[in-house]
């Protein structure tokens, strides 16, 4: 008995339009003029993609420009400010704030999601249960993956590992790390491989937030990498020191991260806006050449990290526009180049938070469809999503836009 049947869509792999045929949440078969006497409805020629994939965003801090500002436009002024006004967040606050970035992602396309999470003494767990309720409410929509992490620091702050363990405990997915906020970098990051293994969970780390490729925490990440056997299981955000290396000392790195089985995630929004700051006259970009490590095989992603707050004042959850970004910033521009930015924010992701899924009999009916002729062409005129669908329910649809000419 099946539920639907989408007509007269486009898949990658497929040629022409084809149907999809759903049953209990699942796609059931793919094919040409497929028979069937159940609910239709119209596949308009779009192309079906598994949907967006945020890899790293901070839902618990999102949209706070109204209480907190960062004037000297610093990394150390957006930590200064924020963990002023974290002192005042409630469960509520942070449910009221991450449900706005959820619901605007959401009509963007996004339908999985790892979300990184304060947890420390000042805050204790009340923005992890907020999370926790918006994971378990907004199921129907999006799959939320909770990543618990010691922004301010953890051998310096006493009692925020044993926060951390509590989280793991109460349903966290796995452990975020911070390394350069921290009085000990390398014991922060020794701390959190141990408490990986014991609780058999992914790490997520913030790392190399800076542009002086003198020195790095990424060796020592790539050290308990392989001593733990944690390969696969790793990955590191911003990195912006990366572009500060020479080609030279960049392939280096890329080999580096491919035998250690390390993902890279590119931030473009927060780190154009924090980097290079001193510099009256081209200022750096700071971006990592995230597209350089993924043609070398390394898992790598573009993510928002955040929304309206002291860390990136801009924000619509958009990631075919964060890809945009990345793809202007480092000037690409070929089919394969903008095809990589696609998978950076659709595929590539998917894998980073393990959710293994495509678009095939078998698979669920979750997807996203766009009127465009590929992935590449999303990326390079910003497509927004008609509508998506997750196991088989239509979770959000926009209207097309309607032109008014004068009558003659
Ligand atoms: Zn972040």
């Amino acid at each position: 008995m099946s539920d639907l049947v989408i007509r007269h869509t486009r898949i990658p792999g497929w040629d022409g339009t084809v149907d999809v045929l759903v049953s209990n949440g699942e796609i059931v078969q793919i094919g040409t003029e497929l028979e069937c006497s159940c609910k239709e409805i119209s596949g308009d020629c779009a192309l079906l993609v598994p949907g967006f994939v945020e890899s790293h965003i901070h839902l618990d801090k999102a949209c706070i420009l109204d209480r907190c500002h960062n004037e000297a436009g610093t990394l150390e002024g957006a930590i200064k400010s924020v963990g002023i006004a974290k002192q005042k967040f409630d469960e509520d606050d942070v449910y009221q704030r991450g449900r706005q970035v959820i619901e605007r992602a959401v009509i963007q396309g996004t339908n999985a999601m790892r979300t990184h999470v304060e947890v420390d003494p000042v805050i204790g767990l009340k923005s992890f249960d907020a999370i926790l309720r918006l994971k378990e409410d907004f199921a129907w929509a999006l799959d939320l993956q909770i990543c618990v992490f010691p922004q301010e620091g953890l051998t310096n702050f006493a009692g925020t590992q044993e926060l951390l363990e509590e989280a793991l405990r109460r349903g966290a997915d796995l452990l975020g790390g911070c390394p350069y906020t921290d009085s000990d970098p390398a014991e922060q990051i020794r701390i959190l491989f141990g408490l990986a293994v014991q609780f058999d969970v992914d790490l997520d780390f913030h790392l190399d937030f800076d542009l002086d490729p003198s020195w790095n925490h990424l060796d020592e990440v790539a050290r308990q990498t392989l001593a733990h056997g944690w390969q696969g299981r790793v990955a590191i955000g911003h990195v912006s020191k990366l572009s500060a290396l020479k080609k030279e000392d960049l392939m280096k790195a890329v080999a580096l991260l491919k035998r250690c089985g390390i993902a890279l995630t590119v931030l473009p929004s927060t780190d154009l806006f924090l980097m290079g700051r001193g510099h009256d006259h081209l200022v750096p970009r700071g971006v990592a050449p995230a597209h350089l490590f993924y043609q070398n095989g390394v898992c790598c992603t573009v993510a928002t990290n955040n929304v309206l707050n002291p860390f990136t004042p801009f924000g619509d959850c958009s990631l075919p526009r964060m890809a945009n970004l990345y793809a202007n910033v480092h000037q690409l521009s070929t089919p394969m180049e903008l095809e990589a930015c696609f998978e950076m924010v659709c595929d590539a992701p998917l894998r980073l938070i393990n959710h293994h899924r495509s678009i095939a009999p078998g698979q669920e009916a979750t997807f996203v469809a766009l009127q465009a002729d590929s992935g590449g062409q999303v990326v390079a005129e910003i497509v927004r999503p008609i509508w998506g669908m997750k196991k088989g329910r239509m979770t959000f649809k926009h209207a097309p836009g309607v032109l008014f000419p004068p009558q003659p």
